[in-house]
């Protein structure tokens, strides 16, 4: 088995659970493609006048459990594959944490930082307009993802109600707290990641005191860093686009975050702090117990999977780990919390939005934070439990439980469901 294309290696975890579980061979086979996809030419006004075209996509990918939910990405190298394999991904993530939900993905091929704030506002509203039929509160529901953020989501959902006539919070989420936004929603995929490890670390053997290293430093990489160094343990080593900075006795996550603040890389903190600079290509071997790719997918690979010194992968990023790399991983005994649980505080969170949004009583930070502490561990513990019976990594355990949900649902649809049809 070789380091595939993307959609084949996501298929491959579907196979292999397919293989721990008796489910019908149909089941397996309609969550083998994506339900509907849609491609359209985005064209905005610059600020210059001239006129741009931008290629976006929206893909539902599952529906049996519920409308379907997932981000929207803004990022140079989007393609058709990826969005549907975020999609897919989407899919057993709600399942894996009992969201009522199926899986979606959208993106839009553009680099957000070449853009002024003023063209990505008309970038965003034309993404809602062109798919304003597709999505809804109880059909799609969007939501961030890589460099998207609560400003964007704010921008699509007044788009929305433009357009429909009404304010209809529910159909997006991570919209900022003035419009409907929940409480707790901006750190919620670390804090969800945090609060696992936290409840493994006895079953893990964790450390009281462990090294971390972060690849890629955006939304789940920066408040990870935080929660982790707040409860004592030592970043040594972070990562962005522009470069790694690396300090064996722990970096100023402080003057890291400041720098991100004021728009710039970790990598203008080298020389302060006893930070040094690091080949970001060298985050992954760096000797560290924990290593959280945070960043995109295929991070750690065929190649690289070797130099991995930590004892435990907290996958922040979705599908930052091929099949190849998981299986150089186990048999060197590094346990890996996959993507689908491990970064699902963000769809979690998402989801409290919603439930907020419709019912319109919002709940307290502390009352988000212990709902989503609760369900993190909880769904943690049964896949722990699971893995460890059947002796099977930790990511075939989440498939193998996100998969019995998803057959139980497309079985009591009945064969002749324009669902599962
Ligand atoms: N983009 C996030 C993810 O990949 C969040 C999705 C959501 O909140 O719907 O899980």
């Amino acid at each position: 088995m070789s380091d595939g294309s993307l959609l084949d290696d996501a298929l491959v975890r579907l196979d292999e659970a397919a293989r721990h579980l008796n489910v019908d061979p149909d089941v397996v086979e309609k969550l083998k493609y994506a339900r509907e996809t849609t491609k359209v030419r985005l064209m905005i006004r610059m600020d210059d006048g001239s006129r741009k075209s931008f290629l976006a996509w929206r893909c539902r990918y599952d529906d049996t459990r519920g409308p379907t939910k997932g981000g929207i990405r803004y990022h140079p190298d989007a393609h058709v594959e990826e969005v549907e394999t975020l999609a897919f991904w989407m899919t057993f993530k709600c399942a894996v944490m009992n969201l009522p939900y199926g899986g979606g993905k959208g993106a839009v091929r553009v680099d957000p930082r070449q853009l002024s704030k003023a063209e990505l506002e008309r970038l965003s509203r034309a993404y809602m307009q062109a798919f304003a039929r597709t999505v809804g509160p109880d059909r799609d529901i969007p939501a961030p993802d890589v460099y998207t953020n609560s400003m964007i989501m704010g921008w699509m959902a007044d788009e929305y109600a433009q357009i429909v006539g009404q304010a209809v919070p529910a159909v997006i989420t991570g919209k900022p707290i003035a419009l409907g936004g929940s409480l707790g929603r901006g750190d919620a995929t670390a804090r969800g990641g945090y609060y696992l490890v936290r409840h493994l670390a006895d079953d893990l053997k964790l450390g009281k005191v462990m090294r971390v290293a972060v690849q890629g430093f955006g939304n789940a990489g920066q408040y990870v860093a935080q929660l982790l160094a707040g409860d004592g343990h030592r970043i040594v080593a972070v990562s962005d686009s522009q470069g790694a900075v690396y300090a064996g006795n722990g970096l100023n996550v402080e003057a890291l975050l400041a720098a991100k603040a004021r728009g710039k890389s970790v990598m203008a903190t080298v020389g302060q702090h006893g930070h040094e600079a690091l080949d970001p290509d060298k985050i992954v071997g760096v000797q560290c117990e924990l290593l959280v790719p945070a960043a995109l997918e295929n991070m750690i690979h065929a190649e690289n999977a070797k130099s991995v010194r930590a004892k435990l992968i907290l996958e922040l990023a979705n599908g930052p780990v091929t099949p190849e790399a998981d299986e150089i991983l186990a048999k060197a005994d590094v346990v890996v919390l996959p993507d689908i649980l491990a970064n699902a505080g963000g769809v979690t969170v998402s989801y409290f939005e919603w439930v907020q949004n419709r019912q319109g009583y919002y709940w307290t930070e502390q009352e988000i934070h212990g709902r989503l502490q609760s369900i993190m561990e909880r769904e943690g513990r049964t896949i722990w439990e699971l893995s460890r019976q059947r002796g099977i990594p930790m990511r075939t355990g989440a498939y193998v439980h996100a998969l019995g949900r998803l057959a139980e649902a497309i079985e009591a649809h009945g064969t002749q469901s324009f669902f599962t049809s």
